[in-house]
């Protein structure tokens, strides 16, 4: 099929600057966080690509990309906080939150080996190993089949990122076959993905969708 038909939807790569401070519970490095996160979506949400941004206002949450209940470590994870709408936030992504709670091992691992530690923390702008390594371990659980935002995760068999593309042609959204080899196993993921996020689901598809498909359009000519 032609590449223009096809088109890969971004992964969020918010560019945190070094000058500044970041996190979530402080009040200033919330505004911080939300601008960069704002900036690197130009305006959408992670999740499900609907308009966050009005008129200047942002109807967006901060989203735990692995739910900040598991540790408190994560709260202040950087890297572990993405952008989304207000339904993706509160519903869509909450599905299932309790199938695909860590394991105490899981989280033990992760807060004995990170460098940070919740009274001195790091402002870490990329994944750090171990962050990569509980991803890894929570991607694995039932019910967290989830393309975690910023920066996306890797199939476990491919080691390709895992993406999503339109499918101009058949007006759907589908696992980014066109320049990746996926495994079954990563494909189903990302279906069960795009299910989760009702990318497909007529209901709601807002016109804000095809808008962002334009933009994503525009970008790549
Ligand atoms: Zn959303
Ligand atoms: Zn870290």
């Amino acid at each position: 099929m032609e590449d223009f038909l096809l088109l890969e939807m971004p992964i969020f790569k918010p560019k945190y600057k070094k000058w500044k401070r970041y996190g979530y519970a402080n009040a200033e490095e919330k505004k911080n966080l939300k601008a960069a996160l704002e900036k690197s979506t130009g305006g959408y949400c992670m999740y499900c690509f609907s308009r966050i941004k009005v008129d200047q206002k942002l109807f967006a949450n901060l989203e735990h990309a692995i739910e900040k209940g598991n540790s408190d470590k994560l709260v202040e994870c950087i890297p572990n906080i993405g952008l989304s709408c207000t339904l993706c936030n509160q519903t869509f992504k909450r599905i299932g939150e309790r199938k695909r709670k860590l394991s105490d091992k899981m989280v033990r691992q992760y807060e004995e080996n990170s460098k940070c530690s919740v009274e001195n923390r790091k402002q870490c702008t990329i994944a750090c190993k171990e962050l990569r390594r509980l991803q890894k371990s929570y991607s694995g659980l039932p019910g967290a089949e989830i393309i975690l935002q910023p920066m996306g995760i890797k199939g476990s068999d491919s080691g390709e990122e895992l993406a999503l593309q339109y499918n101009v042609l058949n007006m759907i959204f589908e696992p980014a076959k066109g320049r990746h080899t996926y495994s079954d196993k990563e494909l189903n993921f990302i279906d069960t993905h795009i299910n989760r996020f009702r990318l497909n689901d007529s209901q709601y598809r807002t016109r804000q969708l095809y808008d962002f498909v334009q933009n994503v359009i525009d970008s790549n000519k």
